[in-house]
């Protein structure tokens, strides 16, 4: 018997949407060879090659650039004129139940009679919507469930024509890709405003911040009848400069408080040019500003307590290296101990990462003045070129931190598995930029052997985790 194939070229199920709808696809599917680069550059190196009728995720569309993921997982750059954009969410609807046995009637409307049921692990093709009902291809006749006991992915978009959402988490994490393990492009304070374009399994892929683009867990956005208030930058520090010029060189003219809000008047390099109550013009730094509408106060906990934990490295900033350990993992590890203890002890904990992602140091400080931490503790291990240095130090920035380095000190300067360095002045980013209690601890030199393999023993760990939370528990109070 002859066995004929049938070949569905991707291309015809697809819907083709113009290049001018391109921020609205997903897909990328190509029609010959086309390099995958490194860069959004042609100079940049070939990582792989993608042919004909293969597809790929669009992370990021960027200056006839595409940022692509590919089936094999690998992820880079593609040339968008040789992509066609696809996307697939509009090319079908279908429905699934919410309750075990939905009824199917035979109009929109409950007085209409019973044809069946659907269960819950079923899809269905929607015909057509009629108020609150919606009509399926009931195995080959039409027939009516309510809107309210259904779910679907286009139908939302649907329903709801406004896509606007509002953030209602204190900070919101925006990823690469759907999924905690994905990298953090950016995080979105509370009553930011979104475009979200699509949801997947619970992830919103979204449009912020003067059209970029991300993905959000869905659980912390909700509809909004509020406008993205464009053109305004929110100042995210205490007693920010700004200057009479596009540079640090320039004179400052004014200082803005964390929160203001001002109308922006144009962009040269990395500084905006921003208009002043007084009708004056003023530059500030991009870096120290969200042009993320509506920074909301946090609302603080009475009840509770705040406190920001802060894994040292992450992601390609590996921090120290012992013989076996990279300090950013060790970091995590402890961070997430102290954590645990913390919350148990009903303190909300915030932590800076929660995984191998690479954070700069100015996004740490920011989670820290976001949450108005009521205390801000930075994790790490030691490393010098002295091989027999030894033990853990507490380090504090200005007057203010002494109370918590105090307190910390206490239960880690007792600790006799390690060598007590005392409380000392350090000078690093995390603590001269932060307005909160902040202090930042070397639990250990990974540079000396034997302290490297006694860190990482699972005793020190405990009991290290436990006197840090003793410490922040006792200065809490
Ligand atoms: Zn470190």
């Amino acid at each position: 018997m002859k066995r004929t194939i049938f070949f569905i070229p991707l291309f015809f199920i697809a819907i083709l949407i113009p290049h001018t709808a391109a921020s609205a696809a997903t897909n990328a599917l190509f029609e010959q060879t086309v390099n995958v680069r490194s860069q959004a550059s042609i100079s940049s190196t070939i990582i792989t090659q993608v042919h004909q009728g293969d597809k790929a995720t669009i992370i990021k569309n960027q200056d006839n650039w595409l940022y692509v993921e590919l089936e094999t997982g690998e992820k880079g750059w593609v040339a968008s004129r040789f992509a066609t954009l696809t996307t697939e969410a509009a090319s079908e609807q279908t429905i699934h139940s919410t309750v075990s046995n939905l009824q199917v009637r035979s109009g929109p409307g409950k007085e209409y009679k019973i044809l069946g049921s659907i269960s819950q692990d079923s899809d269905w093709t929607v015909l057509r919507s009629k108020g609150d009902w919606i009509s399926i291809d009931y195995n080959g006749q039409t027939g009516w469930v309510a809107s309210w006991l259904v779910t679907s992915k286009s139908l939302e978009k649907e329903q709801n024509s406004d896509t606007n959402k509002e953030v209602i988490t204190r900070l919101l994490n925006v990823r690469e890709m759907p999924g905690t393990e994905n990298r953090i492009l950016s995080q979105l304070p509370l009553g930011s405003v979104v475009e979200e374009m699509k949801t997947e399994n619970n992830w919103s892929f979204i449009r912020y911040d003067n059209g970029q683009t991300g993905w959000v867990d869905s659980t912390y956005l909700q509809n909004t009848d509020k406008k993205e208030e464009e053109g305004f930058v929110t100042i995210l520090y205490h007693a920010t400069n700004l200057r009479s010029g596009p540079g640090l060189s320039y004179g400052v003219i004014s200082q803005a408080s964390v929160q203001e809000r001002y109308q922006i008047d144009g962009k040269e390099g990395e500084w905006y040019r921003i208009l002043l109550d007084d009708g004056r013009s003023a530059y500030v730094a991009d870096w120290v500003v969200s042009t993320v509408s509506r920074l909301t106060t946090s609302p603080k906990l009475t009840s509770g307590k705040t406190v920001v934990l802060d894994a040292g490295h992450g992601g390609f900033d590996s921090g120290a290296l012992g013989i076996t350990t990279l300090e950013k993992i060790l970091t995590l590890k402890t961070t997430n101990t102290i954590a645990e203890k913390l919350k148990n002890a009903g303190v909300e904990v915030i932590l800076t990462r929660e995984d191998d992602t690479f954070i700069s140091l100015s996004q740490r400080t920011l989670i820290s003045e976001q949450y108005l931490a009521d205390a801000f503790v930075s994790i790490h291990f030691d490393s010098t070129v002295d091989p027999t240095a030894n033990g853990t130090t507490t380090y504090y920035y200005e007057d203010g931190d002494m109370t918590l380095a105090t307190a910390i000190h206490a239960e880690i300067g007792d600790d006799t598995s390690l060598r007590d360095r005392g409380i000392r002045f350090g000078n690093y980013y995390v603590l001269r930029n932060n307005q909160q209690p902040s202090v930042l601890l070397e639990l250990g030199f990974l540079s000396n052997p034997w302290e490297e393999q006694l860190v990482n023993k699972a005793s020190y760990q405990n009991n290290i985790t436990s006197e840090i939370s003793n410490g922040i528990l006792a200065f809490l109070e």
